[in-house]
């Protein structure tokens, strides 16, 4: 089983990549952001509550997250479909990654890479904005919002690159190129990692 976690700034094309690469790898593939979008869509007491985060560009609370992390692996993950995870998004925060880091050690199958995607702040700044044309998100739409998304970024997520640097795993990567070639670099490791 292979687990990778992608990992980078918003903006960064964690989303974009994730998808393409649980096509290729067969896994599957967890987008904290876009489970909390579906919650908010359905009306949900979860959804109401973490949109009075999301809008404002901060974390939804740590146990919240984890919470609904566990349910959506307990009831999504196949082993028979499934080769392995891709996490889009989580773990955002320290405490975040040692929820996960035991959840895997109960699953006996544990976060094997953490993919970086470096890109550089006014291009984040700018695809942001360029996103939030068509993607109708509030948080996609302000730039004091997408600059709070930074902020929370380099404060409480940043950190986990010397989480995972300790447990050898961190990897980075230029994420500035095309989509084409940012997934040509994240295959090529995928490939390494499985070889
Ligand atoms: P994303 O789609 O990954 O950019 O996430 C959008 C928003 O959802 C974030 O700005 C947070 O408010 C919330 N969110 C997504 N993932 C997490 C997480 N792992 N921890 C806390 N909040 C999260």
């Amino acid at each position: 089983m292979i687990n990778i976690i992608l990992f980078g700034p918003p903006g960064s094309g964690k989303g974009t990549q994730a998808v393409m690469l649980k096509e290729k790898y067969a896994l599957l593939h967890i987008s904290t952001g876009d489970i909390f979008r579906s919650e908010i869509g359905n009306k949900t007491v979860l959804g109401m509550e973490a949109k009075r985060y999301m809008d404002e560009g901060k974390l939804v609370p740590d146990e919240v997250t984890i919470n609904m992390l566990v349910g959506f692996v307990d009831s999504n993950y196949r082993a028979g479909l499934h080769k392995g995870i891709i996490f889009d998004g989580f773990p955002r925060t320290i405490p975040q990654a040692e929820a996960l880091d035991d959840i895997m050690a109960k699953r006996n199958t544990p976060v094997t890479k953490v993919l970086s995607l470096e890109v550089k702040d006014e291009l984040l700044i700018q695809r942001i904005m360029q996103r939030g044309l068509t993607s109708g998100r509030v948080d996609d739409s302000t730039e004091s919002t997408i600059r709070k998304r930074l902020e929370v970024y380099y404060n409480q997520t940043a950190p986990l690159q010397g989480y995972y640097t300790l447990q050898d795993k961190f990897i980075s990567l230029n994420g500035e190129g095309s989509i084409q070639e940012v997934f040509e670099l994240l295959s090529r490791q995928m490939d390494l990692t499985l070889a």
